[in-house]
């Protein structure tokens, strides 16, 4: 990270600090390489991502946005599982792709292809950073065979008529990311029997056909015909586009437990070289819904569509996320809904007048950000809040109420809110830059109003005449911003202000 200039004053910004789950503590990150490998685990491509999903990608976004705020290069890798995830996360039985197939009187590529689409359309729509790659799971079906392979060859799986399955007693530090010590503690949940498995903890990598249940997608293996395990996609594949070894690992909470687990324990046993495979694994908790988390497998989770069709921008639905921290269950509500899109108008309506001020500054990185604001102590200040909050393990609620905080402060020259905002918008892709006013719109009729809330707008606009009779400018200004808070629209007219709902 290169020195900034702040005010004059060279500073460096604060120490990003990130919650590694792998020890379950906070530690500082600093890159090792010249480029930071990041991998996240993508999606299962059998249904329509819903919101539950979407959390998990907004989070590694946010990863991405503050390494390049810090201006560190990264390589991000998210996959795509066409093939090998069974139903119920279990080893055996059905493949999800495969079973959405045959519900839907469709093709495995038809579905796996229609899945796809919709899974990028919606993370265009949350303005989420591409990633470097995609690769699906079914374009690295020869090198799991490989990798498989090598892991039989040094005695870390022993074969059953289902498939090969991964030793774990031969891993005296299994489970070590979830934090299991003893064999016997996941009784858990999604642990099937398996004839002949040792151990509950052991897992498929090869998931051998069955005689007579011939699969749609099927390979040729040492283990005969068949398909391989889930977890085996994302070891291979980050360590084919990552190097055997990177530096951040993200994914939902429930990942954790399980996969994640058993991702570290085949990846160590096939490196074999006594490292930790991965630095730092991130994970991002639930969103819930009424007292579920949101799973896929549940089924008639709302997705993204569904907001819109609601009139809620999917931008409103990214600041909701982004209202919360990442380590916090959120709780998915109407009112809550309706809370981020009455910010994201407010923000707008804020940034909006700062948009033809001048052109939108680059404000990416903490450095360029701190050249627009530099000559401006006021600004400087909030950067330096700004900087602190992403910086304190991505602390996005703390970002948000520095930025409204800045753009209400008279301190704060044009210049300086405009890189504030900009520096903001680049770290919570919010697109305040660009949106639409018109977009967010969800007019309420005064006839909604309660009496209360009706009384209390007439008041506050006749205090505000009031106060421009008497040339009070400041208390104007103050009372038109408590109006704005309360989404009132004011126009002054030759008869006297209007005012009107957003
Ligand atoms: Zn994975």
């Amino acid at each position: 990270m290169g020195p900034s200039v702040v005010w004059g004053i060279v500073t460096s910004g604060h120490q990003l600090r990130l919650y590694n789950s792998l020890g379950r503590q906070i530690e500082a990150f600093a890159p090792v390489r010249d480029v930071t490998g990041m991998y996240s685990c993508g999606p299962t491509v059998y249904a329509f991502p819903h919101l539950g999903n979407m959390r998990a990608y907004v989070f590694a976004d946010t990863v991405r946005r503050a390494l390049r705020w810090k201006g560190i290069p990264v390589r991000h890798v998210v996959n795509i599982t066409d093939v090998g995830h069974a139903v119920a996360d279990t080893d055996t039985g059905e493949d999800k792709v495969e079973a959405a197939a045959a519900r839907e009187r469709r093709s495995v590529q038809e579905i796996a292809g229609f899945y796809t689409k919709a899974f990028f359309d919606d993370i265009q729509a949350l303005n989420i950073l591409p990633a470097d790659e995609y690769p699906r799971a079914t374009a690295y079906v020869g090198q799991m065979i490989g990798f498989a392979a090598t892991l039989e060859a040094k005695g870390f799986t022993y074969r059953l008529p289902s498939g090969l399955y991964f030793d774990t007693a031969r891993d005296p530090r299994y489970g070590e990311l979830a934090q299991l010590h003893a064999e016997g503690q996941r009784e858990a949940a999604r642990v099937e029997q398996v004839a002949g498995r040792r151990r509950k903890t052991d897992f498929a990598l090869w998931r051998t056909e069955e005689p007579g249940r011939r699969r749609v997608l099927r390979w040729d293996s040492p283990w005969g015909w068949g398909a391989p395990g889930w977890h085996l996609e994302c070891s291979v594949m980050s360590i084919a586009l990552l190097g055997p070894h990177f530096d951040i690992h993200t994914g939902g909470v429930d990942h954790r437990e399980l996969h994640h687990v058993n991702e570290i324990a085949q990846s160590e046993a096939y490196l074999g070289d006594g490292k930790p495979w991965v630095r730092f694994w991130l994970h991002n908790e639930f969103l819930q819904l009424g007292a579920e988390k949101m799973a896929k497998s549940a089924g008639g989770a709302p997705r993204l569509a569904d907001l819109r069709t609601a009139g809620y921008h999917p931008m409103a639905f990214r600041l909701f996320l982004l209202g919360g921290h990442y380590r916090s269950q959120l709780d998915f509500t109407t009112a809550a809904l309706d809370a981020a899109q009455a910010t994201l108008r407010r923000l707008v309506a804020r940034v909006r007048p700062l948009r033809s001020a001048g052109p939108w500054p680059a404000a990416d990185t903490l450095t360029a950000a701190a050249e627009h604001a530099a000559g401006d102590p006021a600004a400087a200040r909030a950067l330096d809040q700004m900087d602190a909050a992403i910086s304190a393990d991505l602390n996005t609620p703390r970002i948000l109420a520095a930025l409204q905080d800045a753009l209400r402060d008279p301190a704060i020259t044009l210049d300086g809110q405009q890189a504030l905002a900009a520096a903001a918008d680049a770290l919570l892709g919010l697109r305040l830059g660009s949106l639409d006013p018109g977009d967010l719109e969800q007019r309420r009729a005064v006839e909604d109003l309660t009496p209360e809330e009706l009384h209390v707008i007439e008041q506050l606009v006749a205090d505000r005449t009031q106060a421009r009779k008497e040339r009070d400018w400041a208390r104007a200004d103050q009372i038109r911003a408590e109006l704005d808070d309360l989404g009132v629209d004011l126009t002054d007219t030759p008869d006297g202000p209007v005012w009107q709902l957003r």
